[in-house]
C-alpha cells in the first residue's frame, strides 16, 4: 500500500476479515476514530460496517490490527526480536508464596501474586485480566484488589461466551473492551494481562500513541499456541477424545500438550495438533508463542507441576520480580535450570512459527 493512499476499514475487511485470520481482539471497533459516529460494529462475531459513510479512512483499524503486516517492523526493532522467542534477561520457574491461591491458579499462580505485588506497592491502580464464570465462561475484567484477582486466577483455559455470541464458546477473551472502558476512568498505571496478539494490538496503539494505551505500565504475555473454540461440535469431539463427559472436567491447561484434570483426580493429555476443530482457525497464521513485546512472558511449559515459567524480559521487570520476591509474594524453584527451560520454550516455539510460516503461505499473507 502506497503512503499517499488512505487506509479505511474495507481494507482490513480484505487482508483481515475476509481472509479469515480476524482474531476478534475487537482493537478495531473499540478503537475506531469514528466512534461516535458508530462506523464499526460486530456482527456475526466479525467486526463490520454499521455506518459505511461514517469511516474517516484514519487506517487507525488496520495499523492496530495484530494481524496486519504495518509497525510489524516497527515492533521487531523495538522489542528487539530475535526468533524464536524474542529478548530476555532471565528464565525461571516461579510460585506464588501464598498456599490459599496455589489450589486456584492455572500453574504456579505467578502471576495472581504478581499482580497482587503490584496492586499492594502502588505501583498499579488496576490489572486487566479475565474472570471465570463457571467452567466454561470468561469474561475481562479490572483487577483492584486481592479478591479481585482470586476470581480471574486460573481462568485461563475457562471458555468465553461473548454476549454476541453465546452459543461460540472460545477461550479468547475480548480483553481490549476492558482498555476501553478505561478510557473514562482516572486510573493512570495499569497492568495487562493476555495472549500474544492482544499484546501486540496494545503495543501498535502505544507506538500511534492511542489513548488510554499509554496507561498500560507493564503487560504479562501468556505464552500460547492457539485458543480453542468450544462450540457444540468442539465439544463432542472433546469428549470422544476424554471418554467421558465435559461435567467430570474439572480444569483444562496447556504446556506443551493439552491437559484435561478429572473429578476422579486423573489427567487425560492429549497433542496439540490432534485437537482438530477444536483449535480456533484464526491462530493457526500466529507464529508467536513466547509474546515477544510483553515485559514478561508466562506459562506452564518446562516447569514442574506447581510452577510458572517466567521469562523477564527488560529490567524494569526484573526490578519488580525481584521486589515481588524479597517483600514474600513470589518463591523461586530450584528443579529446573534456565537452559533447560529455554529450550522447551524455543521447541514450542519453532514447532509454532513453523505451522504459522506453512497457513500463512497457503493463505498468501506476509506476515
Ligand atoms: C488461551 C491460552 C493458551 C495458553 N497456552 C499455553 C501454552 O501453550 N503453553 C503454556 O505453557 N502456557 C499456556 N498458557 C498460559 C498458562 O495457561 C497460564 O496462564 C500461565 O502459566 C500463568 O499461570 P499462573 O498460575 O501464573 O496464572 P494465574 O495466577 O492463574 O493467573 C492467570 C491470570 O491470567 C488471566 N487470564 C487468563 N486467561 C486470560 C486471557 N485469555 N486473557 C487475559 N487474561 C487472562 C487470569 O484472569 C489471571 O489473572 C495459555 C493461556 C491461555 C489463556
Amino acid at each position: 500500500m502506497s503512503n499517499t493512499e488512505r487506509i479505511s476499514f474495507d481494507d482490513l475487511k480484505r487482508d483481515v476479515i475476509d481472509r479469515g485470520i480476524c482474531d476478534m481482539c475487537r482493537g478495531c471497533v473499540s478503537f475506531c476514530s469514528a466512534d461516535s459516529l458508530h462506523a464499526l460494529t460486530v456482527k456475526d462475531n466479525k467486526p463490520a460496517y454499521l455506518n459505511e459513510d461514517a469511516c474517516l479512512k484514519c487506517g487507525i483499524c488496520y495499523m492496530i490490527c495484530p494481524n496486519t503486516e504495518d509497525l510489524e517492523d516497527a515492533l521487531k526493532s523495538k522489542y528487539d526480536y530475535q526468533l524464536p522467542i524474542g529478548r530476555h534477561l532471565a528464565v525461571e520457574s516461579l510460585r506464588t508464596k501464598n498456599p490459599e491461591l496455589r489450589p486456584i491458579c492455572t500453574d504456579g499462580g505467578m502471576v495472581t501474586s504478581f499482580l497482587h505485588y503490584l496492586l499492594e506497592s502502588g505501583y498499579i491502580h488496576g490489572a486487566v485480566v479475565s474472570r471465570k464464570v463457571g467452567l466454561w465462561n470468561n469474561q475481562p475484567m479490572i483487577a483492584m484488589n486481592l479478591w479481585d484477582l482470586m476470581e480471574g486466577a486460573g481462568s485461563s483455559m475457562a471458555v468465553s461466551s461473548t454476549v454476541e455470541d453465546l452459543g461460540d464458546l472460545t477461550t479468547y477473551v475480548p480483553t481490549m473492551l476492558a482498555i476501553r472502558s478505561l478510557r473514562a476512568s482516572d486510573m493512570t498505571r495499569i497492568a495487562f494481562v493476555g495472549t500474544p496478539c492482544q499484546i501486540k494490538t496494545l503495543r501498535k496503539m502505544q507506538l500511534l500513541r492511542i489513548v488510554p494505551a499509554h496507561i498500560v505500565r507493564i503487560t504479562i504475555g501468556l505464552f500460547c499456541y492457539e485458543n480453542f473454540n468450544f462450540t457444540i461440535e468442539g465439544r463432542k469431539k472433546l469428549e470422544e477424545k476424554i471418554k467421558t463427559s465435559l461435567d467430570k472436567v474439572v480444569k483444562i491447561n496447556v504446556k506443551d500438550d493439552f491437559i484435561v484434570k478429572l473429578d476422579d483426580g486423573s489427567s487425560v493429555h492429549i497433542d496439540l495438533d490432534e485437537l482438530g476443530d477444536l483449535v480456533r482457525p484464526e491462530c493457526i497464521p500466529c507464529t508467536d508463542f513466547s509474546c515477544y513485546t510483553a515485559d514478561i512472558s508466562v506459562g506452564g511449559l518446562g516447569s514442574p507441576d506447581g510452577y510458572t515459567t517466567t521469562m523477564i524480559r527488560n529490567r524494569q521487570a526484573q526490578t519488580l520480580v525481584e521486589e515481588a520476591i524479597a517483600n514474600g509474594y513470589l518463591e523461586k524453584g530450584t528443579e529446573t535450570g534456565e537452559d533447560k527451560l529455554v529450550a522447551d520454550i524455543e521447541k514450542m516455539a519453532w514447532r509454532k512459527y513453523n505451522r504459522g510460516k506453512d497457513k500463512q503461505k497457503q493463505l498468501g499473507i506476509p506476515l
